[in-house]
């Protein structure tokens, strides 16, 4: 039963409230959800609703409707983020896990983990106590291996996760390890869960072997009832009548699970299905169906593995998986990042000199835009929002300071360039330090009941309007009217009386106003993807960049632009992009910016620079990332 309180109850009603409920035998649990208060009277299932509802400081019941009750998205609505070190799994980017069985050698484990690490893994595991079947089977080098994980985090800066089989070892794991993993041998040893549920750390909580969906989350709820909420649900795979494959990957569970609770959830594809060339099928077939992290068996040499060598990818099959998660992911709507660890230690940096405020990133609009969208995915869940009204004022806010970072749109793949911001970055001297790519999917948007009949009037964004046109031109009688964001489009309709008004926008900004969704999926074509950079005051990382914008004007003589052109033909420059704008004040005289895949201020490439100086009239680097 969730009790939800009035936003002005007094310590006394509330205090009053658990002493009642404490006396009735129920387990008191007080929560915020999605800005209410609430409290949680779990373990008893005969309460005298009218009875609570009466109570001083209530304003409403609902009942949780599962045997689960914390793990259940009934007391809890919006997604939950399990931290395991810097990394965040739950949130707008995919999490890898990767690495060995078993922790077999310093040596072994070492090689392992940069290996997956250069191929995009931000997590490391390997087994130290290993529930093996055979008795005579290796059981893993236990505490020596805990050492040897910690090790690794240390050279590597993977945090690492390992499996933790008995409650004696609780002491050890705090000490040595990020997360730990319990096992689908121990689903149901409740005495396990409830030490990891004291333990506090992060939970890997992998699905028995022959467990239901149900029994599954009645073992989270123990360890959420100790008070830890960090736990990652991993399925991998269960016992079925087929023998084909080690287990059954249950692909299933994901959406299942995503409807039931506000865990996060991880798919194992080595341990479901035992066999090598099965296991990057699955798990891409498991991050198109919304996993939010995968645990992937990685060895270097896996004939001479100690244990599950036969499953386990070779690190280049890996790095072939990960190339296709990253290409995947946007269109269900998220992120593999590559430099996640990067970023990661450079916020947490960042937050260490700055007395531990998150670095502020603007943005256009409210929250729910496609832009907030863009910056949660490449800054993480992490960032201070800024949102901001025009692009000016964003570009404003990086240059005094206001702001560390902005995410602005250059192009979409429908509607064209936005090319205020294209004229913005050359007018202020601000760097492009990165960019990201967002499938766009655009939702008709109205109050709660409204249907399409009764649309009058649509609000959105220009360049949402222009890619849903196709749509929108079924309805010639509807009126149009454009805001500077989707998001606000959605709020306004929010705030305004009737139902004849609909917004365009995304799935997250008819979450956030708690509007309904009317139609899905009506942009003109559903490859619609928008190109964000990401600008700050100074030049990003000193990585090696992989692409490159500049910003040049030539003179009026025929064969100018050939000429710079020619430049990058002799040097094998692949250019990206070649986008025109005129230049204000000067009509008929335009400005050509370039997006090449070369690192403009390498060494390297400073004799063709210069060259392209000389050629032109003006040259301005944008930026390399
Ligand atoms: C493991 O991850 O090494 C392992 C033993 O997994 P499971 O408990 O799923 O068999
Ligand atoms: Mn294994």
């Amino acid at each position: 039963m969730i009790l939800v309180l009035n936003k002005d109850i007094t310590k006394d009603q509330k205090g009053h409230i658990r002493n009642t409920l404490q006396d009735k035998g129920c387990f008191v649990r007080e929560a915020e959800d999605a800005g209410r208060n609430i409290i949680g009277a779990l373990g008893k299932s005969n309460l005298d609703v009218a009875f609570l509802k009466s109570l001083p400081g209530v304003e409403a019941i609902t009942p949780i409707t599962t045997p689960f009750k914390l793990a259940s998205r009934q007391w809890h609505s919006a997604d939950t983020l399990a931290p395991i070190g810097n990394v965040l799994v739950g949130g707008e980017r995919i999490v890898i896990v990767a690495g060995p069985c078993a922790v077999e050698s310093l040596d072994q484990a070492l090689t392992i983990a940069r290996e997956v690490k250069r191929y995009g893994a931000v997590v490391f595991r390997g087994g130290a106590f290993k529930p093996r079947t055979s008795p005579y089977s290796f059981q893993g080098l236990e505490e020596d291996g805990l050492k040897i994980l910690a090790e690794v985090r240390e050279q590597t800066g993977l945090p690492v996760v390992t499996e933790i089989t008995s409650v004696a070892q609780a002491d050890v794991m705090m000490k040595y390890v990020d997360a730990v993993q319990v096992g689908a041998r121990n689903m149901q040893n409740f005495e396990l869960l409830k030490c990891v549920g004291r333990m506090g750390k992060t939970v890997v909580l992998k699905r028995g072997l022959a467990a239901t969906i149900e029994e599954w989350l009645m073992s989270a709820e123990y360890i959420m009832s100790e008070g830890n909420d960090r736990i990652i649900l991993c399925e991998r795979g269960i016992r079925t009548f087929e023998p084909y494959t080690r287990n059954t990957l249950d692909l299933s569970a994901i959406p299942v699970l995503k409807k039931l609770t506000h865990l996060p959830v991880m798919i194992d594809p080595s341990h479901a299905t035992g066999i090598r060339e099965k296991v990057s099928p699955m798990a891409r077939a498991a991050i198109a169906a919304g996993a939010d992290a995968l645990m992937i068996e990685v060895h270097h040499d896996p004939d001479h593995a100690l244990s599950d060598g036969p499953q386990s990818l070779y690190p280049k099959q890996f790095g072939q998986l990960t190339r296709d998660i990253y290409v995947i992911a946007p269109v269900v709507g998220k992120q593999l990042d590559f430099d996640y660890l990067d970023k990661a230690a450079s916020t947490a940096k960042w937050q260490d000199t700055n007395g531990h405020s998150p670095q502020r990133i603007a943005f256009l609009g409210e929250l729910g835009t496609f832009s907030h969208k863009a910056s949660l995915q490449y800054f993480g869940e992490l960032m201070d929002a800024a949102p901001k009204l025009n692009f000016r004022s964003i570009f404003e806010a990086v240059k005094s300071g206001e702001a560390a970072y902005a995410v602005i749109p250059l192009e979409n793949s429908l509607s064209g360039s936005i090319h205020e911001n294209y004229d913005l970055l050359l007018e202020y001297d601000l760097e492009i330090v990165g960019e990201i790519t967002l499938r766009i999917v655009h939702y008709l948007i109205g109050c709660p009941g409204t249907r399409l009949e009764d649309i009058q009037r649509v609000i959105s964004a220009g360049p949402a309007v222009q890619q849903c046109r196709q749509f929108l031109d079924r309805f010639p009688d509807w009126k149009i009217v454009t805001v500077n964001a989707t998001a606000s489009a959605v709020r306004e309709i929010n705030s305004s009386e009737g139902s004849s008004d609909a917004a365009i926008g995304s799935k997250e900004a008819a979450d956030i106003f708690g509007m309904d969704v009317i139609e899905e999926g009506i942009e003109t074509n559903p490859m619609n993807f928008t190109r964000f950079a990401v600008i700050a005051a100074g030049p990003g990382s000193r990585k090696a960049a992989r692409k490159s914008s500049l910003v040049y004007s030539v003179g009026n003589q025929p064969g100018a632009l050939y000429e710079t052109l020619k430049i990058f033909q002799e040097n094998h420059i692949n250019l990206v992009k070649l986008e025109s704008r005129p230049i204000h004040g000067r009509p008929w005289q335009y400005m050509f910016y370039a997006d090449l895949e070369a690192d403009v201020r390498s060494t390297e490439f400073s004799p063709i620079l210069n060259d392209l100086k000389s050629k032109t009239d003006f040259l301005k680097v944008l930026g390399s990332y």
